[in-house]
């Protein structure tokens, strides 16, 4: 089973994540918690690439391939070897943040960048996409050191939220939209009722 966390910047993605991470434990399943960017060595490279702010300017054609780059490594060398050993799998950040980042953020063509994406991820897709909605505004309070990402304007970050809303409504069988600002308890209780019946099919 592959599960993918989605949403904005401060959403609560990790804690998510990490939470997800120690239920499935307990009930029993080889889980294996991941991320994007940077969850293998050339990944983290890219990941300081894309995200330094010293880096300066990069075109958005060169960083939608850098996350593509960062992608096809995380797919090949982390995501499909546990799902083939029969894990499951917990994604911080997939596809859908290329989409939307990229895609919608940077005003790209969107079906060149699912291209794209789809190419580098040999078209995997997670069995359940968790979208963690927030206005982008609550989000961004939360950094105060930014990195180059979230120095974008606020119209940025609501394009962004607005793709991530766009894809859960076009497949609703495959996504879960949760309101953030929810106390933890209450979405990560949430992920999990919307989980179970995945995990037993
Ligand atoms: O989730 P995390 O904070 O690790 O993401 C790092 C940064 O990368 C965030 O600022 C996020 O906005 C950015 N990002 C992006 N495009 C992606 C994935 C992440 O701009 N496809």
């Amino acid at each position: 089973c592959f599960v993918a966390l989605e949403g904005g910047e401060g959403a609560g993605k990790s804690t998510q994540a990490r939470r997800l991470q120690a239920w499935l434990r307990q009930e029993g399943y080889d889980v294996l918690l991941t991320h994007e960017p940077g969850a293998t060595d050339v990944g983290s490279r890219l990941r300081k690439i894309v995200l330094d702010p010293a880096t300066g300017a990069i075109s958005d054609r060169t960083e939608t391939l850098l996350y593509a780059a960062d992608k096809a490594e995380h797919v090949e060398a982390v995501i499909a070897p546990a799902l083939a050993r029969g894990a499951v799998v917990v994604t911080d950040r997939y596809v859908d943040s290329t989409l939307a980042y990229q895609g919608a953020g940077r005003a790209l063509v969107d079906r060149e960048v699912e291209r794209i994406a789809r190419w580098a991820t040999e078209d995997l897709r997670p069995h359940l996409t968790v979208v963690l909605d927030l206005p982008p505004q609550h989000g961004l309070t939360r950094f105060e050191e930014r990195d180059r990402i979230e120095s974008e304007s606020l119209a940025f970050h609501e394009r962004v939220r607005e793709m991530f809303l766009q894809l859960a409504s076009a497949q609703p069988e495959r996504y879960l939209v949760v309101d953030a600002r929810r106390p933890v308890e209450e979405v990560e209780a949430e992920i999990r009722q919307r989980l179970e019946p995945l995990l037993e099919g």
